[in-house]
Protein backbone atom coordinates (compact mmCIF):
# COMPACT_ATOMS: atom_id res chain seq x y z
CA UNK A 1 0.00 0.00 0.00
CA UNK A 2 0.97 3.62 -0.74
CA UNK A 3 1.50 4.69 2.56
CA UNK A 4 1.45 8.61 1.83
CA UNK A 5 -1.49 9.05 0.28
CA UNK A 6 -3.32 11.56 1.52
CA UNK A 7 -6.23 11.29 3.62
CA UNK A 8 -8.80 12.99 1.61
CA UNK A 9 -7.91 10.65 -1.68
CA UNK A 10 -11.08 8.98 -1.83
CA UNK A 11 -9.31 5.69 -2.84
CA UNK A 12 -7.07 6.58 -5.54
CA UNK A 13 -6.14 2.64 -4.92
CA UNK A 14 -9.32 1.55 -5.13
CA UNK A 15 -9.56 3.99 -8.74
CA UNK A 16 -6.66 2.09 -10.26
CA UNK A 17 -7.72 -1.03 -9.64
CA UNK A 18 -11.51 0.31 -10.80
CA UNK A 19 -13.53 -1.28 -7.77
CA UNK A 20 -15.76 -0.33 -5.04
CA UNK A 21 -16.99 2.78 -6.93
CA UNK A 22 -19.83 4.51 -5.82
CA UNK A 23 -22.18 7.17 -8.13
CA UNK A 24 -24.33 8.67 -6.25
CA UNK A 25 -27.01 10.26 -8.30
CA UNK A 26 -29.36 12.03 -6.08
CA UNK A 27 -31.14 15.64 -7.02
CA UNK A 28 -30.50 17.36 -4.08
CA UNK A 29 -27.01 18.03 -4.82
CA UNK A 30 -26.15 19.46 -1.12
CA UNK A 31 -26.53 15.83 0.33
CA UNK A 32 -24.70 14.26 -2.84
CA UNK A 33 -21.91 16.08 -2.27
CA UNK A 34 -21.99 15.33 1.86
CA UNK A 35 -22.42 11.56 1.02
CA UNK A 36 -19.58 11.47 -1.41
CA UNK A 37 -16.99 13.04 1.70
CA UNK A 38 -18.46 10.50 4.54
CA UNK A 39 -17.90 7.31 1.77
CA UNK A 40 -14.72 9.02 0.96
CA UNK A 41 -13.09 8.46 4.22
CA UNK A 42 -13.90 4.44 3.96
CA UNK A 43 -11.87 4.10 1.20
CA UNK A 44 -14.97 4.48 -1.96
CA UNK A 45 -14.37 5.97 -4.82
CA UNK A 46 -17.10 8.02 -5.61
CA UNK A 47 -18.51 10.11 -8.80
CA UNK A 48 -21.38 12.03 -8.58
CA UNK A 49 -23.82 11.85 -11.77
CA UNK A 50 -26.55 15.02 -11.91
CA UNK A 51 -28.27 13.15 -14.96
CA UNK A 52 -29.09 9.64 -14.42
CA UNK A 53 -28.95 9.57 -18.09
CA UNK A 54 -24.98 9.63 -17.90
CA UNK A 55 -25.23 6.52 -15.42
CA UNK A 56 -24.38 4.33 -18.39
CA UNK A 57 -21.67 5.64 -19.66
CA UNK A 58 -19.79 5.86 -15.55
CA UNK A 59 -20.30 2.91 -14.85
CA UNK A 60 -19.36 0.89 -17.87
CA UNK A 61 -15.49 1.42 -16.74
CA UNK A 62 -15.83 -0.71 -13.06
CA UNK A 63 -16.41 -4.06 -12.82
CA UNK A 64 -19.00 -3.84 -9.58
CA UNK A 65 -20.57 -0.43 -9.20
CA UNK A 66 -22.67 0.66 -6.06
CA UNK A 67 -25.38 3.44 -7.44
CA UNK A 68 -27.46 5.48 -5.08
CA UNK A 69 -30.61 6.76 -6.59
CA UNK A 70 -34.14 8.51 -5.04
CA UNK A 71 -36.49 6.33 -5.13
CA UNK A 72 -39.65 9.28 -5.00
CA UNK A 73 -38.07 9.54 -8.72
CA UNK A 74 -39.76 6.39 -9.45
CA UNK A 75 -43.39 7.52 -9.23
CA UNK A 76 -43.02 10.59 -10.87
CA UNK A 77 -40.87 9.57 -14.27
CA UNK A 78 -41.71 6.54 -15.49
CA UNK A 79 -38.56 6.55 -18.29
CA UNK A 80 -36.97 6.04 -15.13
CA UNK A 81 -38.34 3.70 -13.77
CA UNK A 82 -37.74 1.56 -16.96
CA UNK A 83 -34.25 2.78 -17.76
CA UNK A 84 -33.00 1.53 -14.65
CA UNK A 85 -34.55 -1.75 -14.56
CA UNK A 86 -33.16 -2.46 -18.34
CA UNK A 87 -29.71 -0.91 -16.43
CA UNK A 88 -29.88 -3.42 -13.87
CA UNK A 89 -30.83 -6.47 -16.32
CA UNK A 90 -28.47 -5.58 -18.45
CA UNK A 91 -25.69 -5.15 -16.49
CA UNK A 92 -25.42 -9.03 -15.27
CA UNK A 93 -24.48 -8.33 -11.68
CA UNK A 94 -21.93 -5.85 -11.96
CA UNK A 95 -24.52 -2.96 -10.92
CA UNK A 96 -26.30 -2.89 -8.16
CA UNK A 97 -28.74 -0.13 -7.23
CA UNK A 98 -29.54 1.38 -3.73
CA UNK A 99 -32.66 3.31 -3.51
CA UNK A 100 -32.80 5.82 -1.01
CA UNK A 101 -35.95 7.78 -0.04
CA UNK A 102 -37.33 10.28 2.58
CA UNK A 103 -40.55 7.93 3.18
CA UNK A 104 -41.04 4.62 3.81
CA UNK A 105 -44.07 2.87 2.38
CA UNK A 106 -44.67 -0.38 0.70
CA UNK A 107 -45.64 1.54 -2.79
CA UNK A 108 -42.03 2.91 -2.66
CA UNK A 109 -40.45 -0.45 -1.63
CA UNK A 110 -42.34 -2.03 -4.06
CA UNK A 111 -41.51 0.66 -7.18
CA UNK A 112 -38.11 0.57 -5.67
CA UNK A 113 -37.76 -3.43 -6.13
CA UNK A 114 -39.91 -3.48 -10.09
CA UNK A 115 -36.89 -0.73 -10.68
CA UNK A 116 -34.22 -3.31 -10.04
CA UNK A 117 -33.65 -1.81 -6.13
CA UNK A 118 -30.97 -4.46 -4.22
CA UNK A 119 -31.69 -2.11 -0.98
CA UNK A 120 -33.72 0.69 -0.19
CA UNK A 121 -33.05 3.28 2.74
CA UNK A 122 -34.53 5.75 4.23
CA UNK A 123 -33.44 9.01 5.11
CA UNK A 124 -31.38 10.11 7.09
CA UNK A 125 -28.77 7.88 6.12
CA UNK A 126 -26.75 6.05 9.11
CA UNK A 127 -23.49 5.84 7.05
CA UNK A 128 -22.56 2.87 9.15
CA UNK A 129 -25.87 1.22 8.05
CA UNK A 130 -24.86 2.29 4.68
CA UNK A 131 -21.24 1.03 4.45
CA UNK A 132 -22.43 -2.16 5.64
CA UNK A 133 -25.20 -2.61 3.05
CA UNK A 134 -22.41 -1.43 0.24
CA UNK A 135 -20.22 -3.83 1.39
CA UNK A 136 -22.61 -6.84 1.44
CA UNK A 137 -23.73 -5.87 -2.35
CA UNK A 138 -20.14 -5.68 -2.89
CA UNK A 139 -18.82 -8.54 -1.16
CA UNK A 140 -19.11 -11.58 -3.39
CA UNK A 141 -16.99 -9.67 -6.46
CA UNK A 142 -14.34 -9.72 -3.46
CA UNK A 143 -14.03 -12.68 -1.94
CA UNK A 144 -10.65 -14.59 -2.20
CA UNK A 145 -10.69 -17.97 -4.23
CA UNK A 146 -11.32 -20.88 -1.84
CA UNK A 147 -8.23 -23.04 -1.58
CA UNK A 148 -8.26 -27.06 -2.14
CA UNK A 149 -5.32 -29.13 -1.25
CA UNK A 150 -5.27 -32.50 -3.39
CA UNK A 151 -3.66 -35.62 -1.57
CA UNK A 152 -2.83 -37.96 -4.63
CA UNK A 153 -0.06 -39.89 -5.41
CA UNK A 154 -0.73 -39.96 -9.62
CA UNK A 155 0.44 -36.97 -11.32
CA UNK A 156 -2.15 -37.43 -14.13
CA UNK A 157 -4.99 -37.65 -11.44
CA UNK A 158 -3.66 -34.30 -9.88
CA UNK A 159 -3.24 -32.26 -12.91
CA UNK A 160 -7.01 -33.68 -14.07
CA UNK A 161 -8.14 -32.31 -10.58
CA UNK A 162 -6.27 -29.10 -10.27
CA UNK A 163 -7.18 -28.20 -13.94
CA UNK A 164 -10.64 -29.01 -13.05
CA UNK A 165 -10.28 -27.25 -10.04
CA UNK A 166 -8.50 -24.06 -11.39
CA UNK A 167 -10.98 -23.55 -13.95
CA UNK A 168 -13.89 -22.90 -11.52
CA UNK A 169 -11.67 -20.35 -9.81
CA UNK A 170 -10.39 -22.40 -7.08
CA UNK A 171 -6.80 -22.42 -6.05
CA UNK A 172 -4.78 -25.63 -5.72
CA UNK A 173 -2.13 -26.85 -3.38
CA UNK A 174 -0.99 -30.96 -3.85
CA UNK A 175 0.31 -33.73 -1.33
CA UNK A 176 1.93 -36.43 -3.65
CA UNK A 177 3.89 -37.53 -0.23
CA UNK A 178 2.17 -37.35 3.31
CA UNK A 179 5.38 -36.83 4.66
CA UNK A 180 4.45 -33.06 3.53
CA UNK A 181 0.86 -33.09 4.62
CA UNK A 182 1.03 -31.33 8.10
CA UNK A 183 3.74 -28.60 7.14
CA UNK A 184 1.14 -28.15 3.65
CA UNK A 185 -2.19 -28.26 6.35
CA UNK A 186 -0.42 -25.34 8.71
CA UNK A 187 1.01 -23.30 5.97
CA UNK A 188 -1.74 -23.07 3.43
CA UNK A 189 -4.49 -23.16 5.61
CA UNK A 190 -6.72 -25.08 2.36
CA UNK A 191 -10.62 -25.15 3.11
CA UNK A 192 -10.80 -28.25 1.92
CA UNK A 193 -8.92 -31.99 1.18
CA UNK A 194 -9.50 -33.81 -1.47
CA UNK A 195 -7.99 -37.20 -0.76
CA UNK A 196 -7.38 -40.22 -3.22
CA UNK A 197 -8.67 -43.28 -1.57
CA UNK A 198 -6.29 -46.11 -3.05
CA UNK A 199 -2.57 -44.71 -3.22
CA UNK A 200 0.14 -46.75 -3.95
CA UNK A 201 1.99 -46.86 -0.08
CA UNK A 202 -1.10 -45.75 2.09
CA UNK A 203 -4.93 -45.62 1.81
CA UNK A 204 -6.68 -41.88 2.09
CA UNK A 205 -8.37 -43.52 5.02
CA UNK A 206 -5.11 -44.28 6.72
CA UNK A 207 -4.54 -40.79 6.48
CA UNK A 208 -7.85 -39.58 7.27
CA UNK A 209 -7.73 -41.08 10.53
CA UNK A 210 -3.95 -39.44 10.66
CA UNK A 211 -5.50 -36.12 9.99
CA UNK A 212 -8.32 -36.54 12.65
CA UNK A 213 -6.25 -37.33 15.89
CA UNK A 214 -4.90 -34.34 15.21
CA UNK A 215 -7.31 -31.81 16.87
CA UNK A 216 -6.42 -28.27 14.59
CA UNK A 217 -7.68 -30.35 11.50
CA UNK A 218 -10.73 -32.17 13.18
CA UNK A 219 -12.86 -29.35 11.22
CA UNK A 220 -11.23 -29.47 7.98
CA UNK A 221 -13.67 -31.51 4.88
CA UNK A 222 -12.17 -34.14 3.90
CA UNK A 223 -13.59 -35.44 0.13
CA UNK A 224 -12.87 -38.75 -0.94
CA UNK A 225 -11.99 -39.62 -4.63
CA UNK A 226 -12.69 -43.57 -5.04
CA UNK A 227 -14.33 -46.09 -7.50
CA UNK A 228 -15.39 -47.82 -4.89
CA UNK A 229 -18.99 -49.28 -4.72
CA UNK A 230 -19.10 -51.30 -2.17
CA UNK A 231 -21.06 -49.26 0.27
CA UNK A 232 -19.58 -50.81 3.21
CA UNK A 233 -16.45 -49.72 2.52
CA UNK A 234 -17.87 -46.18 1.73
CA UNK A 235 -19.07 -46.53 5.18
CA UNK A 236 -16.08 -47.36 7.07
CA UNK A 237 -14.51 -44.34 5.40
CA UNK A 238 -17.06 -42.09 6.72
CA UNK A 239 -16.43 -43.87 10.03
CA UNK A 240 -13.07 -42.62 9.81
CA UNK A 241 -13.83 -39.25 9.30
CA UNK A 242 -13.89 -38.61 5.66
CA UNK A 243 -16.93 -36.44 5.13
CA UNK A 244 -18.65 -37.70 1.49
CA UNK A 245 -17.54 -39.47 -2.00
CA UNK A 246 -16.96 -38.95 -5.23
CA UNK A 247 -17.38 -41.29 -7.73
CA UNK A 248 -14.67 -41.86 -10.38
CA UNK A 249 -14.72 -40.73 -13.02
CA UNK A 250 -15.28 -37.42 -11.98
CA UNK A 251 -18.33 -34.94 -13.33
CA UNK A 252 -16.47 -31.63 -13.86
CA UNK A 253 -19.36 -29.68 -13.09
CA UNK A 254 -20.46 -31.71 -10.03
CA UNK A 255 -17.14 -31.87 -8.46
CA UNK A 256 -16.72 -28.26 -8.67
CA UNK A 257 -20.38 -27.66 -6.52
CA UNK A 258 -19.89 -30.17 -4.46
CA UNK A 259 -16.61 -28.87 -3.33
CA UNK A 260 -17.29 -24.92 -2.72
CA UNK A 261 -20.53 -25.69 -1.04
CA UNK A 262 -18.35 -27.28 1.36
CA UNK A 263 -15.34 -24.86 0.91
CA UNK A 264 -17.67 -21.92 1.74
CA UNK A 265 -18.95 -23.66 5.03
CA UNK A 266 -15.07 -24.25 6.24
CA UNK A 267 -14.26 -20.19 5.52
CA UNK A 268 -17.83 -19.64 7.25
CA UNK A 269 -17.04 -21.38 10.28
CA UNK A 270 -13.17 -20.30 10.75
CA UNK A 271 -14.38 -17.04 10.20
CA UNK A 272 -16.41 -17.32 13.66
CA UNK A 273 -14.00 -19.09 15.28
CA UNK A 274 -11.57 -16.46 14.75
CA UNK A 275 -12.68 -13.64 14.77
CA UNK A 276 -15.23 -11.11 16.73
CA UNK A 277 -18.78 -11.64 15.95
CA UNK A 278 -19.62 -7.55 15.53
CA UNK A 279 -16.39 -5.96 14.12
CA UNK A 280 -15.27 -9.18 11.68
CA UNK A 281 -11.80 -8.40 13.31
CA UNK A 282 -9.62 -10.91 14.79
CA UNK A 283 -10.56 -11.83 18.39
CA UNK A 284 -8.51 -11.51 21.76
CA UNK A 285 -6.37 -14.28 21.82
CA UNK A 286 -5.98 -14.48 18.04
CA UNK A 287 -4.68 -11.31 17.75
CA UNK A 288 -2.55 -12.05 20.71
CA UNK A 289 -1.47 -15.22 18.75
CA UNK A 290 -1.03 -13.21 15.59
CA UNK A 291 1.35 -10.31 17.46
CA UNK A 292 3.49 -13.28 18.12
CA UNK A 293 3.69 -15.12 14.63
CA UNK A 294 4.27 -11.51 13.18
CA UNK A 295 7.40 -10.97 16.34
CA UNK A 296 8.97 -14.40 15.08
CA UNK A 297 8.48 -13.67 11.19
CA UNK A 298 10.31 -9.96 12.15
CA UNK A 299 13.27 -11.32 13.96
CA UNK A 300 13.36 -14.44 11.51
CA UNK A 301 13.98 -11.86 8.50
CA UNK A 302 15.41 -8.55 10.31
CA UNK A 303 12.46 -6.44 10.15
CA UNK A 304 10.84 -4.12 12.28
CA UNK A 305 7.29 -3.68 13.70
CA UNK A 306 5.00 -1.40 15.02
CA UNK A 307 2.15 -2.04 17.34
CA UNK A 308 -0.39 0.34 17.89
CA UNK A 309 -2.95 -0.09 20.75
CA UNK A 310 -6.37 2.17 19.93
CA UNK A 311 -9.06 3.11 22.52
CA UNK A 312 -11.66 5.20 21.68
CA UNK A 313 -12.00 8.31 23.57
CA UNK A 314 -15.29 8.88 26.48
CA UNK A 315 -16.76 5.97 25.03
CA UNK A 316 -19.08 5.05 28.14
CA UNK A 317 -20.47 8.57 27.30
CA UNK A 318 -21.57 7.76 23.70
CA UNK A 319 -23.19 4.39 25.11
CA UNK A 320 -24.86 6.31 27.65
CA UNK A 321 -26.49 9.31 25.59
CA UNK A 322 -27.20 7.38 22.54
CA UNK A 323 -27.75 4.00 23.57
CA UNK A 324 -25.39 0.29 23.37
CA UNK A 325 -26.65 -0.36 19.57
CA UNK A 326 -25.24 3.14 18.49
CA UNK A 327 -22.22 2.57 20.53
CA UNK A 328 -21.88 -0.27 18.15
CA UNK A 329 -22.44 0.88 15.19
CA UNK A 330 -19.33 3.58 16.34
CA UNK A 331 -17.20 0.29 16.68
CA UNK A 332 -17.96 -1.08 13.30
CA UNK A 333 -17.53 2.55 11.94
CA UNK A 334 -13.41 2.15 13.47
CA UNK A 335 -12.78 -1.36 12.61
CA UNK A 336 -14.31 -0.55 8.65
CA UNK A 337 -11.80 2.54 9.28
CA UNK A 338 -8.95 1.05 9.83
CA UNK A 339 -9.31 -2.59 7.31
CA UNK A 340 -9.61 0.35 4.81
CA UNK A 341 -6.57 2.00 5.44
CA UNK A 342 -3.87 -0.65 6.98
CA UNK A 343 -2.68 -3.45 3.91
CA UNK A 344 -3.89 -6.56 3.52
CA UNK A 345 -0.99 -8.06 5.47
CA UNK A 346 -1.41 -5.55 8.36
CA UNK A 347 -2.88 -7.42 11.84
CA UNK A 348 -5.77 -5.86 12.79
CA UNK A 349 -8.11 -7.04 16.06
CA UNK A 350 -10.48 -6.12 18.59
CA UNK A 351 -8.55 -6.03 22.18
CA UNK A 352 -11.90 -5.72 23.95
CA UNK A 353 -14.52 -3.37 24.11
CA UNK A 354 -13.55 -0.41 22.63
CA UNK A 355 -9.93 -1.08 22.62
CA UNK A 356 -8.08 -2.58 18.87
CA UNK A 357 -5.05 -3.56 18.42
CA UNK A 358 -2.92 -3.31 15.20
CA UNK A 359 0.47 -5.02 13.74
CA UNK A 360 2.22 -2.81 11.48
CA UNK A 361 5.00 -5.05 9.62
CA UNK A 362 8.25 -3.78 8.23
CA UNK A 363 7.27 -0.08 9.44
CA UNK A 364 9.25 2.16 11.61
CA UNK A 365 7.98 4.24 14.52
CA UNK A 366 7.65 7.45 12.45
CA UNK A 367 5.96 6.02 9.61
CA UNK A 368 3.53 4.03 11.96
CA UNK A 369 3.16 7.80 14.12
CA UNK A 370 2.00 9.47 10.98
CA UNK A 371 -0.28 6.43 9.96
CA UNK A 372 -2.08 6.33 12.91
CA UNK A 373 -2.19 10.11 13.20
CA UNK A 374 -3.90 10.09 9.01
CA UNK A 375 -6.20 7.86 10.81
CA UNK A 376 -7.18 9.29 13.83
CA UNK A 377 -8.02 12.57 12.07
CA UNK A 378 -10.47 10.79 9.30
CA UNK A 379 -11.71 8.72 12.61
CA UNK A 380 -13.01 12.06 14.15
CA UNK A 381 -14.32 13.78 10.68
CA UNK A 382 -16.73 10.60 10.33
CA UNK A 383 -20.10 11.84 11.22
CA UNK A 384 -22.10 9.52 13.46
CA UNK A 385 -25.93 9.27 14.15
CA UNK A 386 -28.61 8.58 16.40
CA UNK A 387 -32.03 8.99 15.32
CA UNK A 388 -31.17 12.08 13.08
CA UNK A 389 -28.85 13.55 15.98
CA UNK A 390 -25.09 13.66 14.38
CA UNK A 391 -22.10 13.33 17.22
CA UNK A 392 -18.15 12.98 16.46
CA UNK A 393 -16.07 10.65 17.98
CA UNK A 394 -12.50 10.12 18.34
CA UNK A 395 -9.67 7.77 20.03
CA UNK A 396 -6.44 8.00 21.06
CA UNK A 397 -3.42 5.52 20.49
CA UNK A 398 -0.39 4.13 21.96
CA UNK A 399 2.57 2.65 19.94
CA UNK A 400 5.18 0.19 20.87
CA UNK A 401 7.84 -1.18 18.36
CA UNK A 402 10.40 -4.13 17.90
CA UNK A 403 13.19 -4.31 18.26
CA UNK A 404 12.59 -1.78 21.44
CA UNK A 405 10.27 -4.29 22.93
CA UNK A 406 11.03 -7.92 21.84
CA UNK A 407 8.03 -9.73 23.45
CA UNK A 408 4.80 -10.06 23.55
CA UNK A 409 4.19 -9.20 26.55
CA UNK A 410 6.18 -5.84 26.71
CA UNK A 411 5.02 -4.54 22.83
CA UNK A 412 1.54 -4.39 24.22
CA UNK A 413 2.61 -3.55 28.03
CA UNK A 414 4.63 -0.43 26.48
CA UNK A 415 1.74 0.43 23.92
CA UNK A 416 -0.51 0.24 26.86
CA UNK A 417 1.33 2.90 28.53
CA UNK A 418 1.80 4.82 25.85
CA UNK A 419 -1.64 5.16 25.11
CA UNK A 420 -2.22 6.06 28.85
CA UNK A 421 -0.41 8.89 28.48
CA UNK A 422 -1.92 9.88 25.42
CA UNK A 423 -5.52 9.93 27.13
CA UNK A 424 -3.55 12.24 30.21
CA UNK A 425 -2.09 14.32 27.70
CA UNK A 426 -6.02 15.29 26.73
CA UNK A 427 -6.82 12.42 23.76
CA UNK A 428 -7.82 12.47 20.31
CA UNK A 429 -3.97 11.75 20.17
CA UNK A 430 -1.20 8.85 19.30
CA UNK A 431 1.58 8.58 21.42
CA UNK A 432 4.49 6.93 20.48
CA UNK A 433 6.81 4.78 22.83
CA UNK A 434 10.50 6.97 21.82
P1 LIG B 1 -11.59 6.92 27.93
O1 LIG B 1 -11.58 8.10 27.04
O2 LIG B 1 -10.79 7.13 29.16
O3 LIG B 1 -11.19 5.68 27.23
O4 LIG B 1 -13.10 6.76 28.42
P2 LIG B 1 -14.13 5.62 28.04
O5 LIG B 1 -15.48 6.07 28.45
O6 LIG B 1 -13.98 5.28 26.61
O7 LIG B 1 -13.59 4.40 28.88
P3 LIG B 1 -14.30 3.39 29.87
O8 LIG B 1 -13.31 2.28 30.03
O9 LIG B 1 -14.77 4.11 31.10
O10 LIG B 1 -15.59 2.86 29.13
C1 LIG B 1 -15.53 1.98 28.07
C2 LIG B 1 -16.93 1.68 27.68
O11 LIG B 1 -16.98 0.82 26.52
C3 LIG B 1 -17.71 0.96 28.75
C4 LIG B 1 -18.42 -0.16 28.03
O12 LIG B 1 -19.79 -0.17 28.30
C5 LIG B 1 -18.21 0.14 26.56
N1 LIG B 1 -18.17 -1.06 25.73
C6 LIG B 1 -17.33 -2.10 25.83
N2 LIG B 1 -17.61 -3.03 24.87
C7 LIG B 1 -18.66 -2.56 24.16
C8 LIG B 1 -19.43 -3.07 23.06
O13 LIG B 1 -19.19 -4.15 22.51
N3 LIG B 1 -20.44 -2.30 22.60
C9 LIG B 1 -20.73 -1.09 23.17
N4 LIG B 1 -21.73 -0.37 22.63
N5 LIG B 1 -20.04 -0.60 24.21
C10 LIG B 1 -19.02 -1.32 24.71
MG1 LIG C 1 -10.88 1.16 27.29
MG1 LIG D 1 -12.14 4.39 25.92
Amino acid sequence: MKRDKPIFDTGSEHATSGRRLVCISLADAGSAADLSDQLGFFGFTTRIVADWRDLQAVTGSAPITVVMLDAELLQQDDEFAHAMRDFKQQSSGTVHLVYVSGTDTFELRLAAVRGGGDAFMVQPLEIARLIDKIDSLMGSAEREPYHVLIVNDNPDDVSTYAHILQSDDMITSVVSDPRNLFPVLIESKPELILMDMHMAEWSGVELTRLIRQQETFIGIPIIFVSSEKDVEKRLAAIGYGGDDFVSKPVVPRYLNALLRLRAARTRHMRFFMERDSLTGLLNHSNLREKVGAELKRAERIGNSLCFCMIDIDHFKSVNDTYGHLTGDRVLKSLSRLLQDRLRKSDVIGRYGGEEFGVVLFDTALDQAERIMNEIRESFALIRQQFQGKEFYVSFSAGVSSYPACSSVAELIETADKALYEAKERGRNRVVVDA
